[in-house]
């Protein structure tokens, strides 16, 4: 089935709209009508080729939400109308021992990207949320709890359980004091989901503007990280730290905010990795360096329900579709308040 989208055509180009090929609905596939996709930095990395595994043409978004207008035989839990979200994810082998754990992120085999993938029954690649439709299996589709403005849920689908994901995983609690570094789509999320769990935030930033946004974000403390005396009032503070920050930069400041078995979880992920850091401090305190890569889709839906009762979206800037590359080169600049989110409905194809 053919429908419209925002595509790539190569690193240099500009998006621009055209006609893609969705496949075929299968009897596990849901057919979405997308209302809203979020631009993560993700898609800007991928549209530029900066991770060198961008395959042209390539059609970016996993931050969707939709409703749902077909679904295949076998489809159980979901029904048109229905409002449904799909994030980074779209297949994976389901047969390795992470795929049985319900942690598809770290499938063996890999999993299937919902875009700049392989379509297991196509072979051809899987195109992403910048577009009027997807066709996705039912077992990576998650539900969407009423009551939340769509627009605004969007960026949950990978913001949000990026940052959900390692949170959960190391059982960040109350009263934990937690550092979230970087105030755009994952840091944002990361202080108001944080916050929300009972953690205190300290928010690390290099734009001491986005201060008084932290603070009704929920952080308790911000911290502009360029500034050496302000890092040095904040040494041994914490418990653990997620480093949301798109570029490359200088770990052993953070470090040196950790108390002793401290964590630093790295989320972002630099076109150029960030220098070594200095192994003394690791040693002496027993620190660590964790990576985490998305969250499985039982974490998604779990993300997505705690949303709900705590009543959490994204702060976002609504655009059409013509508007992306604006948004890309803004948030090039760290000037995103603090997602993009782009209305299927508004644009013109
Ligand atoms: P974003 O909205 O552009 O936010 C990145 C933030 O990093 C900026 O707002 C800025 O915050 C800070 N920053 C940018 N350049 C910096 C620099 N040179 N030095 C220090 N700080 C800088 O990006 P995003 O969508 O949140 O994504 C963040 C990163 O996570 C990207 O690399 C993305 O690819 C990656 N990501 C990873 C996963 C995963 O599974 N691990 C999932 C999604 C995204 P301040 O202005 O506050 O300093
Ligand atoms: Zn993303
Ligand atoms: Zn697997």
């Amino acid at each position: 089935m053919k429908i419209n989208a925002l595509v790539a055509h190569d690193a240099a180009k500009p998006l621009s709209s055209s006609a893609i090929t969705l496949r075929p609905l299968q009897q596990q596939d849901v057919k979405i009508e997308i209302l809203y996709c979020g631009v993560c930095h993700s898609d800007l990395h991928m549209a530029r080729n900066e991770w060198a595994v961008s395959r042209y043409p390539l059609v970016p978004g996993h931050e969707i939400v939709g409703r749902v207008v077909e679904t295949g035989a076998d489809v159980m839990n979901f029904k048109p109308g229905d409002v449904v979200g799909v994030g980074v994810m779209v297949d994976s082998c389901r047969q390795c021992h992470f795929c049985q754990q319900k942690e598809e992120q770290y499938c063996e085999s890999g999993f299937v990207a919902t875009y700049n993938g392989i379509d297991k029954y196509t072979g051809d690649s899987t195109w992403g949320g910048y577009a009027q439709n997807v066709v996705v299996d039912q077992h990576f589709v998650v539900s969407v709890p009423q009551a939340l403005p769509l627009a605004g849920v969007a960026p949950l689908l990978c913001a949000g359980v990026t940052v959900w994901s390692p949170l959960r995983h190391f059982g960040v609690k109350a009263g934990d004091k937690v550092g979230v570094v970087g105030l755009g789509g994952l840091g944002h999320m990361a202080v108001k989901l944080a916050s929300a769990m009972g953690a205190e935030v300290t928010l690390f930033t290099t734009s001491p503007a986005k201060g008084e946004d932290a603070l009704r974000l929920g952080a308790k403390r911000v911290v502009v990280s360029r500034d050496a005396q302000q890092m040095a009032s904040a040494q041994t503070s914490l418990d653990f730290i997620v480093d949301c920050v798109s570029a490359p930069h200088d770990l052993d400041p953070y470090l040196a905010t950790l108390k002793t078995n401290g964590r630093l979880v790295l989320v972002g992920i630099p076109e150029q990795p960030h220098q070594s850091p200095n192994v003394t401090p690791l040693v002496n305190r027993r620190l660590s360096i964790s990576g985490s890569s998305i969250g499985s889709i039982q974490e998604t839906q779990e993300m997505l329900d705690f949303c709900g009762e705590h009543n959490i979206t994204a702060d976002i800037e609504l655009i059409a579709g013509e508007e992306i590359e604006t948004a890309f080169a803004r948030m090039l600049k760290g000037d995103v308040k603090y997602r993009f989110v782009i209305d299927m409905q508004a644009t013109h194809w």
